[in-house]
């Protein structure tokens, strides 16, 4: 999978998305990660991509000529029969989960857009995006970390980026419920053991453990998510 990304502070994407397991995945060739610099695309003297807002208020807003003029540049270098899409980082969007990172992922080719200063010019939008996508009800100064967080749980997810698959179909939130607490050595730490039943070497009394396990953590921190799964039981 390719994802594009276009910002003005491209070093701050290309630093976050170079380390740890994207940085491996970048290396290996599962994940292409491609950062553009929308002001290498504003055609003036000084190039200026942003500008006060019509109407007036504070700040200043991304024009909208750069941000078009970078994205057609970008779809010019995805093949036609590519399956592509463009996202806004907006915290007008919807809020990213589990199901849209699924989503996500199967496309060929993701184009992420970040806005700074007071957001970006609404015809730009309406030029360019497919949907807006929120990381959460707050608001950030730019899209930069948000593009990041999305890139990361999509890029999880694409076959290739994490050793094993069954890595993230175990984990919280993707499986329906919260992660069963885990350990590793020592076996006692400040006075606290690791469970017996997890060295017995019982598979099926461990599987079962981790389940119920499961159900008593999700029902301590997230327990909408229970009600989702009777829900769909149902
Ligand atoms: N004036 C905008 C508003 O009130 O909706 C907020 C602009 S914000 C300061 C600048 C940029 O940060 C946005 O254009 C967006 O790309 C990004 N951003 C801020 N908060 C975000 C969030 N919760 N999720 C995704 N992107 C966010």
């Amino acid at each position: 999978m390719n994802f594009h990304i276009m910002t003005l502070f491209p070093a701050l994407v290309d630093t976050v998305l170079s380390e740890s397991i994207i940085g491996r995945a970048r290396q290996s060739g599962a994940i292409t990660v491609n950062v553009y610099n929308i002001r290498d695309y504003a055609n003036n003297k000084h190039n200026k991509v942003d500008d006060t807002p019509y109407g007036g208020g504070m700040g200043m807003l991304m024009a909208a000529p750069p941000v078009c003029a970078c994205h057609d540049a970008i779809s010019a270098k995805i093949p036609d029969t590519s399956k592509k899409r463009t996202v806004y980082m907006d915290p007008k969007g919807k809020i990213l989960d589990h199901e849209t990172a699924a989503r996500l992922s199967a496309y060929d080719d993701l184009i992420i857009l970040c806005g700074h200063y007071e957001g970006i010019d609404e015809r730009a939008l309406e030029e360019v995006v497919d949907e807006r996508i929120s990381i959460g009800d707050y608001v950030l100064t730019g899209g930069e970390l948000p593009a990041c967080i999305l890139t990361d749980c999509v890029a999880r997810l694409i076959p290739g980026v994490l050793a094993d698959e069954s890595c993230y179909l175990d984990e919280s939130i993707a499986s329906g419920l919260l992660e069963y607490p885990q350990y590793t050595r020592p076996y006692e730490f400040r006075g606290r053991k690791v469970p017996d039943i997890l060295l017995s070497g019982h598979h099926e009394n461990i599987a079962k453990w981790r389940r119920e396990k499961a159900v008593e953590q999700t029902a301590k921190y997230r327990p909408d998510l229970l009600e989702k799964l009777k829900d769909k039981k149902d």
